[in-house]
């Protein structure tokens, strides 16, 4: 490698010689937050010679907003901005007047709690439970925990101060608790709290400001717009999945004889050679198809990190109805079970085999009432019990999901006229929803080495030429799993490359 890696300065140094910015290709895969503000920012930083390859037909990978029901917006993927002390994407939406005004607030609306019973729950037992709940998340997130629960996963932890509580004596308590861990793994993207790191919690950097922030009639597209108005039409190719990224390709010749260090192949044989990959692709791609892509294959920590972390399912399913049966200050119909899958027995019992298969639905947290579409439900799912979800024909879904609503609630509940099933595991350019840090692994090493770029650094060498870089949400330390994180590292790529080239 070192040889290797002296020839490649040498050509570094020739490259910028050459060709400088305005010369130096770039290939960016993935057309997602990362892979668009990767492609923004180099565009306005006077590359002239960016070309963004996109697996799907359309840009924002897992933003993905729609319009299958009435001329209102859908997000399928991401939905809110969270937080707006620092977060670039609140701020373009806030200039662009791109947030939501005039929704019905969240607080003249609550959500309704039902037992399996068809007994609502007391909106005191909720809340204070509620309460507790995320004053422990709370502990977890800022670096609090007591040294007793360092070692633990968030699932031990939450039951082990939980349990000193009045609350986990009555049976409504342990439900609503049981309630707000399958809730919290909806943010975590895992199938079970008893599988993330309690202490690597406090590596995610909650920002200031509301954490759910709705965007306005545009959706999430709107933000996407605008960084696509920087990027020259024909930029983009879509339909072009990557199968295969050569690079350490030697280079000979000189300035007018110039081969470059990387090489894309796509699935359809057209090739693209570069100076600079950024590869944008989620960590579930990355899972899958590593090993494959890559040539020569990945150094072994990138490999480790892409390996250890956890790369969890989150899915919605869409119900919209001619006209709404609940209350108009419901905010949604929340489902609490007597043995629901977060409870530590019942994780246990079901840990093995496949029993969990036949109560996958167990996992559903509830349905909440949908922005701008008065008559329309998202049921939300997670983890294993989603990818199975996925497999089911969309009639078994509804219908079970008819069922579940018709003997929580005793409502009457009419027919599901549309609806819409989102399937972010099956998928197979995603892979799944977000990245969560597992029990065991040390989430800033693995998310640093992940975003690490190619060549490996070599610490004999200074300035090392920079072929292939990483970016996407996995690859931030603190904003992993959101936008705003996919967002940043598309621009810290982008400034890499950048700073490569001012001397
Ligand atoms: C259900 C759901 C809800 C979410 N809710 C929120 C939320 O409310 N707020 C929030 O901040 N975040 C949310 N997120 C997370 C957020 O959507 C992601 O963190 C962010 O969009 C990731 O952007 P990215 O650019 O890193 O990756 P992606 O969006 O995955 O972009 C990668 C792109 O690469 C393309 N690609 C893959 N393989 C290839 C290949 N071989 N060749 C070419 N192209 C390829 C993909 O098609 C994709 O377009 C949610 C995600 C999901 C799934």
């Amino acid at each position: 490698m070192g040889f290797s890696l002296s020839k490649q300065l040498n050509k570094a140094a020739k490259m910028s010689a050459c060709s400088g910015r305005e010369g130096a290709k770039v290939v960016i895969i993935g057309s997602g937050f990362a892979g668009l503000a990767a492609a923004s920012t180099l565009v306005k930083g006077g590359f002239k010679n960016v070309l963004v390859l996109e697996a799907k037909d359309r840009i924002g990978g897992r933003a993905n907003t729609t319009k299958p029901f009435t001329e209102n917006v859908i997000e399928v993927g991401a939905n809110w901005i969270h937080g707006q002390i620092g977060n670039p994407l609140f701020k373009i939406a806030k200039e662009k007047n791109l947030l939501s005004e005039g929704l019905p607030s969240s607080e003249s609306s609550e959500d309704y709690f039902f037992k399996e019973d068809g007994k609502p729950v007391p909106n005191t037992i909720v809340d204070q439970v509620n309460t507790l709940f995320s004053n422990l998340t709370d502990k977890a997130s800022h670096d609090a925990l007591a040294p007793e629960h360092q070692d633990l996963t968030m699932g031990a932890y939450l039951d082990d101060a939980f349990g000193t509580s009045p609350l986990a004596a009555t049976e409504d308590g342990r439900q609503v608790f049981e309630w707000c861990k399958r809730n919290e793994c909806t943010d975590e993207a895992c199938s079970s709290l008893y599988e993330v790191s309690a202490s690597q919690m406090s590596n995610y950097t909650t920002l200031e400001g509301d954490f759910f922030n709705t965007l306005g009639p545009g959706g999430y597209r709107a933000i996407l717009d605008v960084l696509l108005k920087d990027v020259p039409s024909g930029a983009i190719k879509y339909s072009s999945p990557v199968k295969s990224i050569r690079w350490d390709l030697a280079k000979e010749g000189n300035c007018q004889d110039q081969r470059y260090p990387v090489q894309v192949i796509c699935e359809n044989g057209q090739s693209f050679e570069a100076d600079h990959v950024i590869v944008t692709v989620s960590l579930g791609v990355l899972k899958e198809k590593a090993t494959t892509l890559f040539t020569p294959g990945l150094p072994v920590n990138k490999l480790n990190a892409i390996k250890n972390l956890g790369f969890g399912v989150v899915d919605k399913i869409f119900l919209y109805f001619e006209k709404s049966f609940w209350p108009t200050d419901c905010a949604g119909v929340q489902m609490l079970w007597k043995e629901g899958p977060e409870n530590k027995d019942v994780y246990e019992a079901l840990s093995e085999g496949d029993a969990w298969k036949t109560t996958w639905f167990k996992k559903i947290t509830g349905f909440d009432t949908v922005a701008r579409h008065p008559t329309a439900l998202c049921g939300w799912i997670t983890g294993r019990e989603a990818l199975h979800m996925e497999k089911l024909q969309d009639s078994e879904i509804r219908d079970t999901c008819l069922r579940l609503l018709r003997s929580f609630t005793g409502w009457s509940v009419p027919a599901v006229s549309k609806m819409l099933i989102s399937r972010w595991g099956s998928d197979s350019h995603i892979r799944g929803s977000y990245t969560f840090v597992p029990d065991g692994v040390d989430g800033v090493a693995a998310h640093k080495a992940l975003a690490s770029p190619l060549p490996p650094k070599d610490a004999s060498i200074g300035k090392r030429q920079l072929q292939v870089l990483f970016a996407g949400e996995a690859t931030h330390v603190n904003f992993y799993t959101t936008t705003h994180g996919a967002y940043l590292t598309g621009i810290r790529e982008a400034e890499r490359l950048k700073s490569y080239y001012t001397v």
